[in-house]
């Protein structure tokens, strides 16, 4: 292990300096996996009643080392925290609440991590806790102690598996009640982690690089022979083409099983597909994750679909792991699966997709996972990989601390969570609109544009207010074949698609009907319509393959189903000067998207349109110089002829209008509205009959 200790960055007083330890070591996968792992301090501080009191300073719950500043660590009382130890039992509950009432500034910190107790009884000053891969690979073995012992001698504590919270920090307390061994400089934790201590934080340090340095010597004498022989692994767009395919299916069994609308990360590095396609994975797959937290993260096993699995067979693949996820529940005394309880499913060959209620989520299981991976090469070197038996396993697994967290996160909270949307046109006007309010409502969006920038510039709006939110792919609407392959990079994004709102625009050329230009009619139906029937065509199929979801009778607005959003326009409903190109193109986009709503409907799958007038635009102001233009007028004069035949006496609306229908249509509360149009802005002569 590298030893990245800088003097001059370090921090000057005790937090500053544990600010500094913790993000080095957050900054390493193979140390902590994101959340994971955390930080101590001992310190003299004065309390709110200017009281000189003998502190803990330790990581918050839910902060991350990674990023965690000097804000991020709890300030608990010494004193008060030492009565743990005389606990004979208490539940995690009781735990953590005398834990809060420690806290020496409750009303500015967060509540503090459930392995607060671990720290306290270590009675050096700076104190670190890692799930690192190096030592994990020594104690995630059947002969963990004997290995602990070989590589460090009496210089390393061990101690055997016992689960975080409560019962580690009694063992931890009952094993060393006469102090911890004088020449330790850690502690090993069976299938758990390390956890290093030193009276300064650069000798804790020290002692994590050394610890780890002799670990990963010890390994690299060792033949690595984790993963057998490789199954042939398609090429990189064969991946790609297999993993689109075969994500809707899965995030189709994946909510059927659990009731909320999961989102995929897919992975095909090349980490991951080796040891996914390898020979032995799906037995080495099976014993489970590296750590118990590990299980919160990853889910207690991956799935592992059989080799070049075609998408026909995902659903019995998953029956099958589904029916020993329910043995195994009930030889432990529990009856109901979690609802996130499969977050990993490998398909050889292909790659692995991981599963979260957000993609950021879904890339955290891929973290913990890789980890995992590198743990089980490890592991298998030294000896062979064990995990958590099914006991420890299952009861992690209902840990009440981590299952309440857990299940707040799941609540559905905004009407778009979960959902998968694909925004034609995104890159600016109705369309950029549509798709940051979609966002905002907790959608994940594909925002696809000819020009390209645009759609990054919207992407990055959504990202900075939401990471991993949007990504922008290039994609001509005029082009069927880049229709198809915006849904397809959508899939490979987020794993589904749930929302198609299709807003592409090209301005008319005004021409009286005597002059019309065979292109202009060409241009108006290829981005109007073609481009809307292409991508409905690859969006529907997409739906098709994630549903049925809904248990039947239970209704369509909780249905999977899917949701088709045109943007119509005034001119498919009333004739404008030189304008029969466009309006008859939009016409002939509203006709298809009732032919849509007929035939799809009955899969909850609705397709609506939005007739939208005068909206500001770059588009509508086009066409407003256009119209200037032609009648010999000012751009000012036609804008108020706009607004006198406007029912809102207004020139335009704002293209947020139209994002706000666009969402109801979007959400589960339109289930039953299919076919219809919704009419933003406008004149009388823009109402439909
Ligand atoms: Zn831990």
């Amino acid at each position: 292990m590298k030893d990245l200790w800088r003097d001059e960055d370090a921090g000057a007083d005790d937090v500053a300096q544990l600010v500094y330890l913790s993000n080095l070591i957050g900054a390493d996968v193979d140390l902590v996996q994101p959340g994971g792992g955390n930080t101590s301090v001992k310190l003299a501080e004065d309390d709110v009643f200017g009281e000189r009191v003998e502190a803990l300073v330790v990581k918050g719950s839910g902060t991350d080392l990674r990023t965690i500043a000097a804000a991020g660590f709890t300030h608990l009382s010494a004193d008060r925290l030492a009565t743990l130890r005389s606990s004979e039992s208490m539940s995690d509950e009781e735990m953590m609440a005398i834990m809060r009432a420690c806290m020496l500034f409750p009303d500015r910190d967060p509540v503090p991590s459930v392995e607060t107790p671990l720290h306290s009884i270590i009675p050096h000053r700076f104190v670190a806790h890692t799930h690192d891969v190096a030592t994990l690979s020594l104690s995630d073995t059947p002969s963990a102690r004997e290995h602990v012992e070989r590589v460090y001698g009496t210089g390393v504590a061990f101690l055997e598996y016992l689960r975080p919270g409560f019962p580690l920090a009694k063992g931890m307390a009952e094993r060393y009640a006469d102090g911890l061994p004088e020449d330790a400089t850690g502690l090993v934790m069976e299938k758990h982690g390390l956890t290093t201590w030193g009276d300064t934080v650069k000798d804790c340090y020290a002692s994590l690089i050394s610890i780890i340095s002799r670990a990963e010597e010890y390994l690299a004498g060792r033949e690595k022979r984790s993963f057998g022989g490789a199954a042939p692994a398609l090429d990189g767009a064969g991946r790609r083409e297999a993993a689109a395919g075969l994500a809707p299916i899965i995030r189709g069994e994946l909510k059927r099983s659990v009731a909320w609308r999961p989102v995929l990360a897919f992975d095909d590095s090349p980490e991951v597909l080796a040891a996914v396609s390898s020979e032995g994975f799906a037995e080495l797959a099976a014993r489970g994750v590296m750590t118990p937290e590990h299980i919160m993260r990853a889910g207690r096993r991956p799935l592992v679909l059989p080799t070049n699995v075609p998408p026909t067979d995902v659903a019995s693949a998953f029956a099958g792991f589904r029916a020993d996820y329910e043995r195994y529940l009930a030889a432990n005394g529990q009856d109901e699966p979690i609802p996130d309880w499969l977050k990993v499913i490998a398909a050889p060959g292909v790659g692995a997709f991981f599963a979260g209620k957000d993609r950021r989520s879904a890339l955290v299981a891929a973290t913990c996972y890789r980890a995992t991976l590198r743990a089980i090469a490890g592991a298998e070197a030294v000896e062979a990989f064990q995990s958590l038996s099914d006991a420890d396993a299952c009861e992690m697994e209902y840990w009440p601390l981590e299952r309440r967290k857990i299940a707040a996160g799941l609540k559905v909270a905004k009407p778009l969570d979960g959902k998968i949307a694909l925004v034609i046109g995104g890159a600016s006007g109705i369309g950029r609109a549509t798709a940051i309010r979609f966002a905002a409502e907790g959608a994940h969006v594909t925002l696809a544009d000819l020009d390209l920038a645009g759609a990054r510039s919207a992407a990055d709006e959504i990202n900075a207010a939401s990471p991993e939110r949007a990504h922008a792919v290039m994609a001509d609407a005029g082009d069927p074949a880049a229709m198809e392959n915006a849904v397809r990079e959508a899939v490979l994004r987020f794993g589904g698609l749930d929302v198609l709102f299709y807003s592409p625009g090209v301005a008319p050329r005004l021409q009286p009907v005597a002059e019309m230009a065979d292109e202009e009619v060409r241009a108006q139906l290829s981005v109007h319509y073609e481009g809307a029937v292409a991508a409905t065509r690859a969006a529907s199929r997409v739906m098709l393959a994630q549903g049925p979801s809904t248990p039947a009778g239970a209704g369509l607005r909780t249905s999977f189903g899917g949701r088709l959003i045109y943007n119509a326009s005034k001119a498919a409903f009333a004739p404008g000067e030189g304008a029969a190109a466009y309006g008859a193109a939009k016409a002939a986009l509203v006709h298809y998207a009732r032919n849509a709503a007929n035939e799809l409907s009955r899969h909850g799958i609705t397709a609506n349109y939005i007739n939208a007038d005068a909206v500001d635009t770059p588009l509508f102001r086009s066409l407003v110089k256009e119209r200037a233009e032609s009648r010999g007028e000012t751009e000012e004069a036609t804008l108020a002829r706009y607004a006198e035949r406007s029912i809102f006496r207004t020139a335009t609306v704002p293209p947020e209008a139209v994002a706000d229908a666009a969402l109801w249509l979007a959400s589960d509360a339109s289930a039953y509205t299919s076919g219809c149009v919704i009419t933003v802005g406008g004149g009388a002569e823009a109402m439909p009959r």
